[in-house]
């Protein structure tokens, strides 16, 4: 069958092959697998139930979220052999008869349907009577509220579902890879033991690299200089932010633009227009930048600060190097960041569920700037896509590889005092007590009296801060959910408590000295 479909894919299409997972997921669906299909913009989605539909008895029904997009589809058809059609809000009442009736009488292979038109009687009528092998739920995220475009009808689908007299092969297909979602579109779809296929995520000319406890300015505006004829981002947190870098930039010589939404619009789009036409080699900008914008030769994208998940540092951090030509990623960080995401965060997400939702999924973008991993796995792990090398040898802990320092005595001093407080303090007063800070609250709390009080006391909070945040990305702490984590021993912990494993912190990336 899937000899077949590599003719299809030449003959019709005209590839000469499929594309990273497409012959995975070709194949699972023409096996009548349900099937899930994690892929992002770009890497080939359509073709993965457009080729299908092709070789199946009956017809595929491809449901989509978007008017717009539907007739493009259509259009983009091969006009040989790939016999399709849409239905949706715009079509006259004629031509909507004419189409069911075209439906009806088998002359489709292809039908594109909006979901809600899965609820019209006129529809359920006549996809009662064909043949159905297969339905694709294209942009499938729209059936969870986790998503950024939910849509009720999506929920809608295995109603629809039921009322068909045979149930067709079902194919969820999005470019949403986090856990939660792709969770809620098993569930909701009401997807039968799918084939959950996570591809395509890795882009192999992206440098990724993290910077912890670096002069922030002081290494923008040296990469900068050196860096002069390039285009580049530099995303920051907040309008403040932006504002003060570009102003630093400009007062150092450096030419770059800006972009926020408290800017007026005009403003801003004159900013967008000359940094695409390469008059503006730098952007500065906060997350508001960038949608929808395709330039190619983007070589680097600079996070001055955290984002707020790593799903949204993927895809900022991925406007770098379109054209597949090598690009640099690099994430400054300092622990004051997650403050910053955490007020933001309480300052836009309203429920209380959510807000411990996106504070965890702040926690590991947290753990990504400490851990000691190559931080391409770490990627394309949080996402599930699992092609790739356990090291990728282009990112910056891979290239640190060899240089590590033997840090288990100090992670044996941290989580002693972490024990010793009872599991009942957050991170900053963990160091605070390590480090013997003789603050109103510690004495009060008594805590220095606790037999670690002071016992780093050589090393400064930075150093300590730094050291804590390692061990959390590590897993040898595991700080609670919500807003005021606590500190508690993970998984790891014991073994070094006892002295039975040692502990190893690549060297180039610590923080050392300061205050
Ligand atoms: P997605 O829906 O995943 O964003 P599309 O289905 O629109 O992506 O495909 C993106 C582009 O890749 C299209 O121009 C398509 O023609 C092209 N493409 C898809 N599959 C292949 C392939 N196997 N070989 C070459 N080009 C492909
Ligand atoms: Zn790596």
């Amino acid at each position: 069958m899937l000899a077949e479909a590599q003719k299809k894919l030449q003959e019709v299409f005209g590839y000469p092959a499929f594309r990273g997972g497409q012959g995975k997921v070709v194949a699972s669906l023409l096996a009548q697998q349900d099937t899930v299909a994690i892929m992002p913009t770009g890497a080939g989605k359509s073709l993965c139930y457009q080729l299908p539909a092709l070789l199946a008895d009956g017809m595929t029904l491809v449901v989509s979220p978007l008017i717009a997009l539907m007739k493009d589809q259509v259009d983009g058809l091969p006009a040989h052999g790939v016999a399709a059609t849409f239905l949706n809000s715009s079509l006259k009442a004629g031509e909507l008869r004419e189409r069911l009736e075209g439906i009806k009488n088998g002359r489709y292979k292809l039908v594109y349907v909006a979901p809600e038109r899965l609820q019209a009687e006129n529809f359920l009528e006549v996809a009662c009577r064909v043949h159905i092998s297969l339905v694709a739920v294209d942009e499938a995220h729209c059936v969870s509220q986790w998503g950024h475009d939910f849509r009720p009808s999506y929920r809608k689908i295995p109603l629809f579902l039921d009322k068909l007299p045979r149930r067709p092969v079902l194919g969820a297909f999005t470019a949403t890879a986090t856990p939660e979602v792709k969770e809620d579109i098993v569930r909701l779809l009401r997807l039968q033991r799918p084939h959950v296929i996570v591809t395509g995520f890795d882009r192999k000319n992206l440098f990724y690299a993290v910077l912890r406890g670096a002069d922030k300015d002081e290494f923008l505006l040296n990469y900068l200089a050196a860096h002069r004829k390039q285009s580049g981002i530099v995303y920051a947190a907040t309008r403040e932010d932006v504002d003060r870098i570009a102003g630093l930039l400009q007062k150092n010589g450096l030419v770059c633009g800006r972009y926020h939404a408290g800017m007026r619009k005009a403003e801003r789009s004159a900013a967008q227009d000359a940094f695409l036409r390469d008059e503006l080699p730098v952007m500065v900008a906060t997350n508001a930048f960038g949608m929808g914008i395709d330039k190619a030769n983007v070589r680097f994208v600079i996070h001055y600060s955290i984002p707020q998940n790593l799903e949204a540092y993927y895809q900022e951090a991925g406007r770098a190097g379109r054209d597949g030509e090598a690009g640099e990623c690099i994430l400054l960080y300092h622990p004051r960041d997650k403050i910053v995401q955490q007020y933001l965060i309480e300052q836009t997400v309203f429920s209380p569920v959510r807000q411990r939702h996106e504070l965890a999924r702040l926690q590991l973008v947290v753990d990504y700037c400490h851990t000691a991993k190559c931080l391409r796995r770490t990627l394309l792990d949080y996402f599930g896509d699992g092609e790739g090398e356990e090291k990728c040898g282009n990112c910056s802990n891979c290239r640190n590889d060899g240089e590590v320092d033997d840090v288990t005595v100090d992670a044996q001093k941290i989580l002693s005092c972490v024990w010793r407080l009872k599991e009942r303090f957050g991170a900053a007063m963990v160091a605070q007590v390590l480090k013997g800070a003789g603050t109103k609250r510690i004495r009060q709390l008594r805590l220095d009296k606790v037999s670690t009080y002071g016992i780093m006391a050589e090393k400064s909070m930075a150093e300590i801060r730094d050291l804590i945040g390692f061990l959390t990305a590590e897993g040898y702490l595991r700080p609670t959910e919500g807003k005021y984590p606590l500190l508690k021993l993970g998984q790891k912990a014991a073994a070094v408590l006892k002295g039975h494993a040692s502990v190893l912190m690549p060297a180039r990336s610590r923080v050392q000295g300061g205050r």
